[in-house]
């Protein structure tokens, strides 16, 4: 069985006081995961400490929302993988649509911050995801395969055990919008062909799918119940604690 994982994208919200609330609240709702289902909390960098603080011997992993694909050096407020390690994060969500469309992240940047990533022992989160132009014009599954290609090129199939993808329609992110159960099964099972063909089915078969673009309570289960698809990557439902822990119980076997 694969594992599922639920991850929350903070983007640029909660401050110091207000994230250790909302994770006492978390950690309070959520005392306990079973042994395949895993949870991420991705707040911003000035948050990282406190969360981890906040989450020690938690149920919960520690995750970033980016990080640069330099060890260090000379790359001002660029934050380095190593510095993320050695605040606890295990997981960093790469190549969000937000990063692909406000900061000009391309596949090949991507590439190389998970393969940086996966060096120092990160698990990377890699997103892709089309348009709603570039899925009106039927192009979706062309646009998916190709990010998911350039985001993944030269990984060997060990390195490939750690990688989580998530497919994140862009027209569903923030929007209310959420993708139907069956749009999702048909873009996570093109991803898991491709993978395949890449790779093996073994392979293909044990990487975790996630699911972004409006994840709610009241639509999480369908969406989760769907055979490709193993988690959700949340955005705005993750700010509230009672919000978060229901997606998280959505997803419990
Ligand atoms: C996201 O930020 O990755 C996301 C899916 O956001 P939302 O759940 O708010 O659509």
């Amino acid at each position: 069985m694969r594992t599922t994982i639920i991850a929350g994208n903070w983007k640029m919200f909660k401050n110091l006081r207000e994230t250790t609330d909302l994770l006492s609240q978390l950690v309070a709702a959520v005392p306990e995961l079973p042994s395949n289902l895993i949870s991420v909390v991705c707040p911003p960098f000035t948050s990282l400490q406190a969360a981890a603080s906040a989450l020690k011997g938690s149920a919960f992993n520690l995750g970033a929302q980016n990080m640069s694909e330099h060890d260090e050096g000379a790359f001002t407020g660029e934050i380095a993988g190593t510095m993320l390690k050695a605040l606890g994060c295990e997981y960093v969500i790469l190549g969000h649509s937000e990063r692909r469309q406000y900061f000009g992240e391309t596949s090949e940047l991507v590439n190389q911050k998970a393969k940086k990533a996966l060096s120092l022992g990160l698990r990377p989160i890699v997103c892709v995801g089309e348009t709603l132009q570039e899925r009106e014009a039927g192009i979706t599954g062309q646009v998916v395969t190709t990010q998911v290609k350039g985001s993944l090129l030269g990984f060997g199939p060990q390195e490939m055990a750690n990688v989580i993808i998530a497919y994140e329609p862009v027209w569903a992110i923030g929007t209310g919008r959420v993708a139907t159960p069956q749009q999702a099964q048909e873009v996570h099972q093109t991803i898991r062909k491709q993978i395949a063909q890449l790779y093996d089915w073994a392979l293909a078969e044990r990487i975790v799918i996630q699911y972004g673009g409006s994840v709610k309570p009241d639509n999480a289960t369908d969406i989760l119940t769907q055979n490709d698809v193993d988690g959700a990557l949340v955005g705005g439902a993750c700010l509230k604690a009672d919000s978060f822990a229901a997606i998280i119980r959505a997803a419990k076997p």
